[in-house]
């Protein structure tokens, strides 16, 4: 006798788990008795119901049933309008104009030490002009405020350029023994002269990319089509 029991081998069919029907064709109701098992339910990512099939709305990487979305959807709508209501445009000027002059005196700053005229650095001239308008405005984004913020960061960029190439021709008059001085604050006229002494297609470039940064960074947020 052998202890081997005649176990018949119950083979366990695995259950069809497979992601055959993945979320393509419409499931078909099959009538009673299978609300158990249904293989390819969706769940609604915010109220964690059951969706009945062709009431899905599927986002980037959720998946809502259609009256969760549309509330999602009305909030996230109020927050974005929300964002270009109320600016203070006061603090929007103020706060770009603070921030240019920090970026300006960033940039003179690093000049002055490294005796390095590096135009990339007028980056920070865009950034602090951007950021202090939408901070001062309220924390708004708006069109309005990112043509604000263009004016802004030009006019810095240029005051910028001043006072580098003013340090500049200072030292090379000193260097000379030449006693002189530039006033910190130009009128229009030695504004453009000192300005325009030495521009070239970089400074170009740099003003771009401090330009694009001050538009960037107060730009309303766009909601996507429904
Ligand atoms: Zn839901």
């Amino acid at each position: 006798m052998t202890d081997r029991t005649d176990r018949i081998d119950r083979t366990e069919r695995p259950e069809a788990v497979g992601e055959s029907g993945s979320a393509g064709g419409p499931v078909a109701p099959t009538g009673e008795g299978t609300a158990d098992s249904p293989s390819t339910e969706v769940t609604c990512a915010q109220c964690g119901r059951l969706i009945p099939p062709g009431e899905w709305v599927r986002t980037e990487s959720k998946t809502f049933c259609s009256s969760c979305y549309a509330r999602l959807r009305a909030t996230v709508e109020a927050v974005v309008a929300q964002q270009s209501q109320d600016i203070n445009y006061g603090g929007a000027v103020v706060g770009g104009l603070l921030g240019g002059l920090l970026g300006a005196l960033i940039w003179w700053g690093f000049t002055v030490l490294t005796h390095v005229s590096f135009g990339l650095v007028a980056i920070v001239i865009g950034i602090g002009v951007g950021k202090g308008v939408v901070m001062l405005s309220g924390g708004k984004h708006a069109r309005s405020l990112q043509a604000i913020s263009v004016v802004i960061a030009i006019a810095s960029f240029i005051m910028a350029t001043y006072w580098v190439n003013r340090t500049f021709i200072l030292q090379a008059a000193a260097g000379q023994g030449i006693e002189g001085t530039l006033p910190f604050i130009p009128d229009v006229r030695l504004l453009i002269d000192i300005v325009t002494l030495d521009l070239g297609i970089f400074d170009a470039v740099f003003l771009g990319i401090a330009v694009w940064q001050s538009w960037k960074i107060p730009m309303p947020v766009r909601l996507g089509p429904r």
